[in-house]
């Protein structure tokens, strides 16, 4: 069919049907396999794309290394919460067919360049890598696990925040896992916080910020509240990069913006400094 003979009005290709991949960044096109290949980076522009936490895990650990644990830990519908889309119970469910995962973050024992460590990588494909009860739970688990095994704990954050759904419980998260982050410290272990993109919300506002170091991905968005809210409520003009990882390490939050390509041997460099 030749391109004026088709309807203006077809429905889009999906995204897992399209060959191209199209950097959100910079609008390039790459062949998807080729995208896939580069982990993610736009070969051009160098944007790093969100990835899954299964692809952060096989980029992480060493090969065959990860252990998951608590798998079955999942959410909680404690409120049957309901909103003008549908019900939560039925969104987690849909989260957990989209992306494999039973939580926004999965959590195991591995190991990175030879060193023995507990990890945590949430996916933001998940709810927007939402901090629910499970997520909570997951996290704090795997402090207690790190510390009961004498293990130094990594965590990649990928969050939009607290998962509203779960009300005030959800809340409860940010000093359920700010308590046991604070236990596995007391317990002389290290704890390497990785923000990627995007790092926000109430995630940033509890473990992620609580790194011995706090890393992030180049151009990573990490902050509390969005720019527009922040806009309207100050009712100032931001600077343009407020809120990228670059801006936030200018200003002394984070310790070190490191390329995806380099993160598991600079990971795996601090473990043996700090004899792990
Ligand atoms: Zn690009």
């Amino acid at each position: 069919m030749g391109w004026y003979e088709q309807k203006k009005d077809r429905a889009p290709v999906p995204p897992e049907k399209a060959i191209w991949a199209v950097c959100p960044k910079c609008k390039s096109h790459f062949g998807k396999k080729a995208w896939k290949d580069a982990g993610g980076i736009c070969p051009k522009c160098n944007y790093h794309s969100r990835i899954s936490a299964r692809e952060r895990i096989a980029i992480t650990a060493d090969e065959g290394t990860f252990e998951e644990i608590c798998a079955g830990v999942g959410y909680s519908d404690h409120l049957k919460f309901h909103d003008a889309s549908g019900a939560y119970k039925d969104k987690v469910e849909a989260a957990k067919a989209k992306t494999g995962e039973g939580e926004s973050v999965t959590v195991g024992r591995c190991k990175i360049g030879g060193h023995a460590a507990m990890l945590g990588v949430m996916d933001f494909a998940f709810m927007g890598g939402s901090l629910g009860t499970g997520t909570g739970e997951r996290i704090a688990r795997a402090c207690e696990e790190a510390v009961a095994k004498r293990l130094p704990l990594v965590i990649f954050s990928a969050s939009g925040g607290a998962r509203m759904h779960e009300g005030i419980l959800s809340l409860m998260q940010m000093a359920k896992t700010s308590a046991a982050i604070a236990a596995l410290k007391k317990a002389g272990l290290p704890f390497i916080s990785v923000l990627t993109d995007p790092t926000t919300g109430g995630v940033s506002a509890s473990y992620a910020m609580l790194g011995d170091i706090n890393i992030s991905e180049p151009r990573a968005l990490v902050g509390f509240a969005g720019r527009r809210v922040i806009e309207s409520t100050i009712r100032q003009k931001l600077p343009d990069d407020f809120q990228s990882a670059e801006y936030t390490e200018k200003h002394g939050f984070i310790d070190r913006i490191v390329e995806r390509g380099e993160m598991k041997a600079f990971i795996a460099r601090m473990l043996d400094f700090w004899g792990f």
